[in-house]
């Protein structure tokens, strides 16, 4: 028996482009996903509860859209000692997709479900579902519009490659500088609805979680780094992982110790 140890991290939505009160927002969330898996270790919910309950408390209502503006979200978890993981995609209707992750790992033969079998799959274990419109807000609506402007999916490519035809154009450093804006709303492609976890209980066991709509303007089934195992997430008995930023540049950086 010994100490426990969290980590968490809001997902790549939070970039100094955006304005202050989002940056708030964010931090008031992450507190809050931190004040969950405090209080969760100090009742002594082992790490993999731990892990679950910050991935989907605390999470506003709202993902990233793809290019359609429908929302599919992906997730995965990791029991380190265990050895053993779940995983999901293409998620329409789910409300909270780490734990049908966990279902996954725990309820099925398999490690990771995606698209329509995971949902078949979540109607069978009666997880709560909810109409796709619910995760749509307005807000992340009009991300969408303005990553469709700045035909763009990543982050990088809007500061460094694209030129935004209504506010001019911007050159590396531009953005950090004077931050980008159209109608008011800070050019950023991520929806800041990314949560991951990593936890170490005070039995020593280590867990790891992540959960996320994906990128803003993502191509319809785009699967990103988080709900693969290994690369957006993974636990052992020595260490847990979490991961966030662009998916594409995440998995290709993979490498083993
Ligand atoms: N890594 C996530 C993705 O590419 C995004 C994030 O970290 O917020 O789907």
């Amino acid at each position: 028996m010994g100490g426990w140890a969290i980590a968490v991290h809001g997902g790549a939505g939070v970039d100094p482009n955006l304005p202050k009160e989002r940056q708030e927002e964010a931090k008031r969330l992450l507190t809050r996903c931190l004040d969950i898996g405090i209080s969760s270790l100090r009742s002594n919910l082992p790490a993999i509860d731990v892990v679950e309950l910050v991935n989907w408390k605390p999470i506003p209502r709202g993902s990233a859209l793809p290019e359609n503006g429908t929302v599919e979200m992906e997730a995965s978890i990791m029991d380190g000692p265990r050895r053993r993981c779940g995983a999901v995609s293409g998620l329409t209707t789910v409300k909270n997709p780490v734990s049908l992750a966990r279902l996954v790992m725990e309820q099925s033969p398999h490690s990771y479900l995606g698209f329509s079998g995971a949902e078949e799959f979540a109607k069978k274990q009666g997880v709560e579902m909810v109409d796709n419109e619910y995760f749509i807000t307005q807000d992340n609506v009009e991300m969408l519009k303005l990553a469709k402007v700045a035909n763009s999916i990543l982050l990088s490519t809007v500061q460094f490659d694209y030129r935004i035809p209504t506010v001019g154009t911007c050159g590396a450093g531009a953005a950090m500088d004077s931050p980008l804006q159209m109608n008011g709303l800070p050019i950023s492609v991520y929806a800041p609805e990314t949560v991951g976890c990593v936890v170490v209980d005070k039995d020593g066991r280590c867990a790891a979680a992540t959960s996320t709509g994906g990128l803003m303007n993502k191509m319809i089934g785009r699967i990103g780094d988080s709900p693969l195992i290994g690369s957006g997430t993974y636990a052992s008995e020595l260490c847990g992982v979490s991961c966030t930023g662009e998916g594409e540049a995440i998995i290709q950086r993979v490498e083993t110790a």
